[in-house]
């Protein structure tokens, strides 16, 4: 097995890349940790670790990087896991809820059967910016009766104060910048 790595050293598996998707913005790019054995793994048993044991029975994913952590920490946890996509990705009957960009809005989506009243949720994103997606998730699931029992991020964006928004829900980020 692959030594596992101290969550301080995930930074270097973090690029920035400068004007992503567009000027100004400094894009976090996670694909040097997650096709990295070791880095990955660290990441996923920092999250299991900070989660199991709490009843955790619904691992929710915003599209699309939270996906790929969403699955993996379901999987460790033995939890289902739930996808939370933007806008007509969903096929089954869904809820949105919206959000504010830096101009107009954006709208996320859940199936309305994903989770039912009483089911401790864990919802994961790979970053956490100005805290807008990751509110919007939350209101979802709890839309449906189900609990937030916790938000976890790869990488919090602190200067942004995301976490603001997001209320007295539990917020765990593995990385801060
Ligand atoms: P926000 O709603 O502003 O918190 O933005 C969070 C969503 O946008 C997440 O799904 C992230 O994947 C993505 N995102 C926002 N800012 C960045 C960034 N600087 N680097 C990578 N992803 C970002």
């Amino acid at each position: 097995m692959t030594p596992t790595l101290e969550t301080k050293d995930l930074t270097k598996f973090v690029r920035d890349i400068p004007d992503f998707p567009k000027k100004g913005i400094a894009f976090k790019d996670i694909t040097p940790l997650l096709k990295d054995p070791g880095a990955f793994r660290s990441a996923i048993d920092a999250f299991a670790a900070r989660y199991e044991g709490r009843g955790i029975r619904l691992v929710a994913g915003i599209e699309s990087r939270g996906f790929l952590l969403a699955s993996a920490v379901a999987l460790r946890l033995g939890a289902g896991v739930i996808p939370i996509r933007k806008k007509g990705k969903l096929p089954h009957k869904t809820l949105s809820a919206s959000y504010d960009l830096e101009y107009g809005t954006d709208s996320v989506e859940i199936h309305a059967d994903a989770a039912a009243r009483g089911d401790k949720v864990l919802l994961i994103d790979d970053v956490i910016a100005t805290g807008g997606t990751a509110r919007a998730a939350c209101e979802l699931i709890e839309k449906l009766g189900a609990e937030v029992a916790g938000v976890a991020f790869l990488i919090e964006l602190s200067f942004l104060k995301g976490r603001e928004k997001l209320g007295s829900r539990e917020i765990f980020a593995l990385i801060g910048y």
